[in-house]
């Protein structure tokens, strides 16, 4: 295996999909992999740990969202949703469930390697030293050091916990999106049936929101949104 190279996993059945996607990637640099089943993805996923998957959802063996779930159980690993399903109940299933980001075939090759390297860029949670490029995000007084995993508010460190960084961070990368209640403990715990997950959740935007200086009622201030019933927002 080379260094220094993303390993994506690209799972897609049509196989003129799937060669001009690969050359793609490869021509960028990526190291990729191919599966044009939902199984052999598995069994692909499994021995080589890729840095992002590009999941088609219509597999002849399996729907795509059996490799998302079967991903999400117990691994944060990227996925970006590749497919001709274009209406918004699978968009919010597939988010809901994990995914990163969804792209709708037909798709320009620039648009997708944009999306690639964004989702790359942002992913923190599963980035062993020195494997992910490093970063900032910066909003209003509001900045992000990914690399040192460190929150300020104008140029203060705040004291967050680890749990309370990782929804921050999370929420960062999708900054100007609400994230579902669903999305947000997906991403942070893996795991969204579990018993009192959104109250967990509540309690930690509670005391993020606390430490960050958002006040209750101040909307138009406050870098965190949330919408009862529905999730938060990192305003943009
Ligand atoms: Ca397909």
């Amino acid at each position: 295996m080379k260094q220094n190279k993303y390993i994506v996993l690209l799972v897609e059945d049509e196989q003129n999909i799937r060669n001009l996607v690969a050359t793609m990637l490869d021509t960028a640099g990526y190291q990729t992999i191919v599966a044009g089943s939902c199984s052999d993805a598995k069994t692909l996923y499994a021995s080589y740990l890729p840095d992002l998957i590009i999941l088609d959802l219509g597999l002849p063996d399996m729907d795509g969202m059996n490799l998302l779930n079967f991903v999400r159980q117990n691994a944060l690993t990227p996925i970006m949703v590749l497919s001709a399903r274009a209406n918004e109940t699978d968009k919010i299933l597939a988010l809901d469930s994990g995914a990163n980001d969804y792209v709708t075939k037909p798709f320009s090759s620039g648009e997708l390697l944009a999306r690639v390297r964004a989702i790359l860029r942002n992913h923190r949670f599963s980035a062993e030293e020195g494997r992910l490029p490093g970063g900032k995000f910066v909003c209003k007084d509001l900045s992000i050091d990914y690399d040192a995993r460190q929150v300020f508010v104008k140029e203060e460190a705040i004291k967050l916990t680890q749990t309370e960084y990782n929804i921050i961070a999370f929420l960062s990368e999708n900054c100007g999106k609400m994230m579902t209640y669903a999305a947000i403990i997906k991403a942070i715990w893996g795991d969204y049936a579990q018993e009192g997950s959104i109250k967990k959740l509540q309690v930690n935007m509670a005391n993020i929101r606390r430490k960050i200086g958002d006040k209750p009622g101040e909307a138009e201030q406050n870098y965190i949104t949330n919408e009862l019933g529905v999730g938060y927002r990192l305003n943009e």
